[in-house]
């Protein structure tokens, strides 16, 4: 039985990454809202007994602020055990919105953030700097609030992996902008990437990697910093590590994406 399961509020973002697939639903496509009974209703499939991870994704999320902090409310109203993780590009984050996402019991968000460095960031997001510093500081805020900040970066490029991986922990370690990384393999071909990524972080650690999710995710904590390596798993019908992703759920009324499972 799942314990993962992921509500997609938005198919929108404020900024257009060339890797981003916006969780299988069509760009510029339509977006609804989620309702109690609805969600309700999704609720009853798992044991109240068990925690249940709860993502908080979309798009971009933080675009929907109001409609983010209604859904966790809703859910806590119809069960108590749950971890709520937002996944955000943090562009749009202030203070005021960070303080109640804390209130209403975000523990950890997840940021998309492909590179720590300004150019590469803006060329791969094809955002404006300004946005690249706002993520530097609202990453700085996030930590100062004692929230868990994991960022998620893209290996895109077979021959980079090793410089890339061993460049951005380096930065992480040094600046402490996050208390975690997940590398995630986007590519449909990913067995190369994948092992190539495993065996980067193996050498900069000196020793194995804790494997987890039907073999398809590795971690490891690398001086103060957890690092975790992960392929894209869904984009193969028949891949048995599927049975590990999470259950995606969008509002009802939108499109039903090709891989909801
Ligand atoms: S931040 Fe996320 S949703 Fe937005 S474009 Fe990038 S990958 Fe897609």
């Amino acid at each position: 039985m799942k314990k993962r399961v992921k509500f997609l509020v938005c198919n929108h973002c404020n900024i257009d990454c060339n890797f981003c697939h916006r969780e299988y639903q069509e760009p510029g496509g339509k977006t609804g809202k989620f309702k109690k009974r609805y969600i309700s209703d999704v609720l009853t499939k798992y044991p109240s007994s068990d925690e249940l991870i709860v993502k908080i994704s979309g798009g971009e999320p933080l675009l929907y602020f109001d409609q983010v902090v209604k859904l966790i409310k809703m859910v806590k109203s119809l069960r108590n055990n749950c971890k709520f993780i937002l996944l955000s590009n943090i562009t749009l984050l202030a203070q005021r919105k960070l303080d109640i996402l804390k209130e209403i019991g975000i523990s950890e968000i997840r940021a998309t953030m492909p590179s720590l460095d300004m150019g590469e960031y803006c060329r791969v997001t094809n955002a404006l700097p300004k946005l690249f510093t706002k993520a530097i500081s609202n990453s700085r805020m996030i930590r100062e609030s004692g929230l868990n900040l994991r960022y998620n970066a893209v290996l895109q490029k077979c021959e980079d992996v090793e410089d890339y991986i061993k460049s951005y922990v380096a930065k992480v370690t040094k600046t402490s902008l996050a208390n975690k990384v997940f590398f995630v393999n986007e590519l449909k071909t990913s067995d190369q990437i994948f092992k190539k990524a495993k065996n980067t972080l193996e050498h900069l650690n000196g020793k194995e990697m804790k494997m987890y999710r039907g073999g398809r995710v590795f971690k490891t904590n690398y001086n103060s910093i957890e690092v975790g390596i992960g392929r894209c798993i869904n984009w193969n019908d028949n891949d048995p590590a599927r049975e590990f992703a999470d259950d995606y759920i969008i509002p009802p009324g939108v499109p039903i994406p090709k891989y909801n499972t």
